[in-house]
């Protein structure tokens, strides 16, 4: 038999989440498509520190606090839930924190709406720039480095998405907290079970991956659909995060990218955090029919691609399904006009 969640020995770990997360039955949409679909809600790790950046941040700022930093950097979108997530909980244990934020013109930010309501209101720093310096973003990391130390500050910088093989254990522990789960569901954890996710940077679709290799007891088969970029582009990114962490925690698992990395490509629609009035619409009615808000970026996409793809190629899925909810609530706001026009 396979090893349990209790033979993984993981790296030191803050308590911020809320877990174990509810695994739901889904069964309106799931009797719409014929099979068992579930939720895993990693929307509920929290209220405003919600998500699944905190799972992350868990082990991430468990690394930050061993190296004695006191300013928590990080980057991302300019409603990213990563750095919102990163900007509470730094509030909570105390930690300064700046954000890089990319906007389309860094001399008129955006106003303070979701996320960034949020991230003022917990006293984070932002510094405004441009997609094309995010794109060099290194550099400017380390400009801001060099000036908080320069401040007297002792800064840690965590990465886009807190996507590395630090972050990446959130996700291990993850998968094995809902190995536990798919246990007690009729068939138990060898009913083959497809478990399916947005990826925007990565990191939770490798944790997905490597918890479900770290646990062959259970017969589960990870899916993600990215909601930017493409294939090649996330088997890459997947792919360099899971082999950094075997390596630097000298895994006992064969990872293969091309066997173990599954990616449902074709619905980033019109673009990283931009809607097409499909999307809305079916986030609309999940809201209206079942009282569970879906959001516009991540998982609104991920759950409108799992349906259209159990529409189109339905052989390609188990008769279980596990949807992984992974929060992203504040970004319906920056959209109510949007979403408005669909009542
Ligand atoms: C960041 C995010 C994702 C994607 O997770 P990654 O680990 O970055 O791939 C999915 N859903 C929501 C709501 C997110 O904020």
């Amino acid at each position: 038999m396979g090893r349990s969640r209790e033979d993984i020995s993981y790296p030191a770990r803050l308590e911020l989440a809320r877990t174990p997360t509810p695994l739901e039955p889904f069964k309106r949409f799931g009797d719409r498509f014929g099979v068992d679909l579930y939720i895993k809600r990693d929307d509920l790790t929290g209220t405003v520190l919600s998500g699944n950046k905190i799972r992350k941040l868990e082990f991430v700022l468990a690394d930050a606090h061993s190296k004695g930093a006191d300013t928590v950097l990080t980057c991302g979108g300019e409603q990213s839930n990563h750095a919102r997530a990163t900007a509470i909980a730094a509030a909570q244990l105390g930690l300064g924190c700046r954000l890089i934020l990319r906007t389309g013109d860094p001399a008129h930010p955006p106003s303070p709406e979701g996320n960034i309501l949020l991230n003022r209101m917990c006293g984070a720093e932002i510094v405004w720039i441009t997609p094309e310096e995010y794109r060099q973003r290194d550099e400017i990391f380390a400009r801001e480095e060099t000036a908080l130390r320069a401040s007297g500050r002792k800064p840690y910088r965590i990465p886009e998405g807190a996507s590395n093989a630090v972050g990446a254990w959130g996700y291990i522990r993850a998968m094995a907290e809902l190995a536990d789960q798919l246990a007690e569901l009729p068939g138990g954890a060898t009913q083959p079970t497809t478990i399916v996710h947005a990826a925007g940077s990565g990191g939770t679709s490798a944790g997905l991956i490597l918890g479900n290799l770290l646990l062959p007891g259970v017969n589960a088969r990870v899916v993600c659909i990215n909601v930017c970029d493409d294939e090649a582009y996330f088997r890459r990114v997947i792919g360099k995060i899971c082999e950094d962490v075997v390596k630097r925690y000298n895994l006992k698992i064969s990872f293969a990218q091309n066997r173990d990395i599954e990616i449902i490509d074709g619905y980033v629609g019109r673009g990283y955090a931009l809607s097409q009035p499909q999307e809305l619409e079916l986030l609309y009615e999940v809201a209206r029919t079942s009282g569970l808000f879906l959001d516009p970026v991540y998982t609104g996409k991920a759950f409108f691609g799992m349906t259209a793809e159990l529409s189109r190629n339905p052989e390609f899925f188990s008769e279980r399904i596990v949807f992984l909810h992974t929060g992203g609530i504040f970004g319906l706001f920056p959209q109510a006009k949007e979403i408005s026009a669909l009542f």
